[in-house]
């Protein structure tokens, strides 16, 4: 499987993420609020890398329904997240595609009074946006290929790889 992001190079972004967020959020009420089940890893290593206070949450949010690579309908579940009224928020996904995943979490969490939302995302991938989101921090971009690894899923294999790879073309579609 090619390679796109090996383990260290992830590493030291998130470490370089971290210390943005620091500077950004000094002395603010901060929570991460993590999108389930791909950014675990992501949110893990940030939140391990960060060094004033935070909270972590979690929310839930998936299209894909199995092996495929095209999104179906977005369903949430937002069981998990705590009050985040007057509080600092930063939601992390672990990518960017259309765009609708991410600004409709930030419509769900802006509608409980924080002070801020923010969006983090490990990877965005050029030319698929079709809904209007700017991620405040972006750990790489990519070209537009189905990838997989530190979180990112096809079919709930392969969360568990270090690093970032692209799934061959002849394993799905
Ligand atoms: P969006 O709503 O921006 O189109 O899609 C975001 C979600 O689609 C991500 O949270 C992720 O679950 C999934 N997704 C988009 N592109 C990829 C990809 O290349 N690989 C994997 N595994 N998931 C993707
Ligand atoms: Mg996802």
């Amino acid at each position: 499987m090619e390679v796109l992001i090996d383990s260290e190079k992830i590493q030291s972004r998130v470490a370089e993420l971290a210390k943005m967020i620091e500077r950004d959020y000094e002395n603010r009420p901060l929570t991460l609020i993590g999108v389930m089940t791909g950014s675990m890893m992501l949110l893990a290593d940030l939140a391990r890398s960060i060094r004033i206070p935070a909270r972590i949450a979690v929310i839930q949010a998936g299209s894909y329904k199995g092996a495929v690579t095209e999104a179906g309908a977005l369903v949430i579940n937002d069981a998990f997240v705590p009050e985040v009224a007057g509080r600092d928020v930063i939601i992390l996904d672990d990518i960017l595609d259309t765009g609708h995943t991410l600004s409709a979490l930030v419509d769900l969490i802006a509608q409980r009074g924080p002070s801020s939302v923010k969006t983090l995302v490990l990877l965005r991938k050029t030319g698929r946006q079709v809904v209007a989101i700017d991620p405040d921090y972006i750990g790489f971009e990519i070209p537009n290929r189905f990838v997989i690894g530190y979180g990112l899923d096809f079919d709930d294999d392969y969360r568990h790889l270090p690093h970032v790879a692209v799934l061959p073309e002849s394993s799905h579609d």
